[in-house]
């Protein structure tokens, strides 16, 4: 299937083979059709799947054929909102990129950078508005955005926005809208107060369920190194000799974490920068522009705030710390061997994260390949004794109680891509209730980070 086939406006084709898009994503070739027929949609899908432009074009082109009346000036017709600052940059580099050979105009309107030049576009007018919530309902209560001619209204990420606290603030912006209006509708995963606002939200959805979380990893080379206690930093400076990590993206548990990998990777002469949530998003984007331009080697984020950062052809990812959400890893991991490319994912491991070890190995259903042959191991009496899989210690799981890990379902990596034009996909409401207290309960875990 070629992006040809899918009755996409030669506007739009001629933007898409600039940014050398050929073949639709699964989730492009089944979206793409039923927005363009005015469907309500729901994507349940994750950052690398192609789903923003599986919003995306089908919106522009929608927006495009049906302009507003001669003399009605130009309105604010539609609204993405995401939940953070740099997924709303990404969707708005793509809505841009998309509908460059269109008159349609787009404005991004997110917090920690100045309001004026958003002011300045908003009154320039914008068809298409990208939006975090908080700054949007900033805007709405000073009157200076008008929500009563959106069209088509997309809700990305919606379970992060959850995650995040935002879900009243979404409710309150979606208030002010028109209730007859088509509505997009994306979520990694359905926890019940999701499937809530799906069911208030959505009229006779296109609903689309693809690649399940534990096939993502499927073409991404993983190791692992067990690791005595102590030792993560130096086993990264070692790593990191080694000239083939062209570019690396760290993660760690928390923000000091991260500021301290960058110091000491920097006493190394290793360029790193480092991303979380108290960086300003000044600090932030030109953190992700130097690494994204080859200036910075490594970047080193917490999970939140690498949410939905899109980096091209990134080589490696580095777990310095695993998570304590299996689906995390998995999301982590993704970063790399985008758009069907390759890429290495490398854990470090500690005696208090085995446990944690043994969940991303359930999750993915594989055993992650141990890398022995470093300065570091782990004493063989700590580790999992073999073929068992269970401990000949049992060292705490920190960040989780008992309770967080029995709740947790084991839906998620029996999920199967499912397509459906409102009929084979399910939201399984008794496991996605159970999912939405443990997802909630056990990322409020890593939230600090
Ligand atoms: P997303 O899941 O929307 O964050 O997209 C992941 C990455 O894939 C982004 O870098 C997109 O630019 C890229 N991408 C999306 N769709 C296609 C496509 N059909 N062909 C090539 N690259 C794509």
């Amino acid at each position: 299937m070629k992006f040809n086939e899918l009755n996409i406006s030669t506007v739009i084709l001629k933007a898409l083979e600039k940014e050398n898009y050929t073949t639709p994503t699964p989730i492009q070739a089944q979206a793409i059709p039923a927005i363009l027929a005015g469907r309500d949609f729901l994507g349940c899908a994750q950052t690398g799947t192609g789903k923003t432009a599986a919003f995306a074009i089908p919106m522009i082109q929608r927006l495009n054929e049906h302009p507003p009346k001669p003399g009605m000036g130009r309105r604010i017709r539609s609204l993405i909102l995401s939940p953070t600052r740099e997924l709303a940059l990404q969707i708005y580099d793509n809505v841009k990129a998309y509908s460059q050979f269109t008159k349609l105009r787009a404005a991004a309107i997110l917090g920690g950078v100045s309001q004026k030049t958003q002011e300045r576009s908003l009154q320039q007018g914008a068809d298409i508005i990208i939006a975090t919530p908080g700054r949007l309902l900033d805007l709405m209560n000073q009157k200076r955005i008008d929500l009563q001619y959106v069209e088509i209204l997309v809700l990305d990420e919606a379970d992060r926005m959850l995650d995040m606290g935002f879900i009243h603030d979404v409710k309150r912006i979606i208030a002010k809208m028109p209730s007859k209006k088509q509505t997009l509708f994306f979520s990694a995963t359905m926890p019940a107060e999701i499937n809530q606002l799906v069911k208030t939200l959505l009229v006779d959805p296109v609903k689309v369920e693809i690649t399940p979380v534990s096939s993502t990893a499927e073409r991404i080379k993983q190791e692992v190194y067990l690791l005595e206690t102590g030792h993560k930093q130096k086993q990264l400076n070692e790593l990191l000799k080694d000239e083939s990590i062209v570019s690396a993206l760290v993660f760690t548990r928390t923000k000091r974490g991260a500021d301290r990998v960058v110091r000491d990777l920097t006493k190394v002469n290793i360029s790193a920068q480092a991303i979380h949530g108290d960086k300003s998003q000044i600090s932030r984007q030109s953190a992700l522009r130097n690494f994204k331009n080859g200036g910075t080697r490594v970047l080193v984020a917490t999970d939140i705030a690498a949410r939905g950062i899109d980096i091209d052809e990134l080589s490696h990812v580095i777990n310095f710390n695993l998570p304590n959400i299996p689906e995390t890893y998995v999301h982590r991991i993704g970063r790399t061997g985008r758009a069907g490319l390759s890429g290495t994912a490398i854990s470090f491991c500690e005696v208090d994260e085995l446990p944690f070890l043994k969940d991303i190995e359930k999750l993915i259903g594989k055993t992650i390949p141990e890398v022995k042959d470093h300065a570091y191991p782990m004493p063989s009496s700590l580790r999992f004794s073999k073929g068992k899989g269970s401990l000949k210690k049992s060292p705490a799981k920190p960040g989780r109680s008992k309770s967080d890990s029995a709740r947790r379902p084991k839906t998620e990596s029996v999920r199967k891509t499912k397509t459906d034009a409102g009929r084979s996909y399910k939201p399984k409401s008794n496991s996605g209730s159970k999912r939405g207290k443990a997802s909630g309960a056990a990322r409020g875990g890593s939230r600090g980070a």
